[in-house]
């Protein structure tokens, strides 16, 4: 099964962690405008996936079954 993100542009602080750690699925920009550029994730980013999430400082980032 597919997963989804959602980043929680209320919590995000734009420092990027998320697009260093797992760039295939978010991306924040020189003015710290992240966002998700997947709309579903493949298993096979499963594991980036759920790193990012753990890994936000600020945990703004869900990600859930899709
Ligand atoms: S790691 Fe979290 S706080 Fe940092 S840019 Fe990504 S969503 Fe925002």
């Amino acid at each position: 099964m597919a997963l989804t993100a959602v980043i929680d542009w209320d919590k995000c602080e734009g420092n990027g962690v998320c697009a260093r750690v797992a760039a295939e699925i978010f991306s924040c920009d020189q003015e710290g405008n992240s966002d998700v550029i997947l709309d579903e994730i493949p298993n096979e980013l499963r594991a980036k996936a759920m790193l990012a999430m753990r890994q936000c400082p600020t945990k703004a980032i869900t990600v859930t079954e899709a």
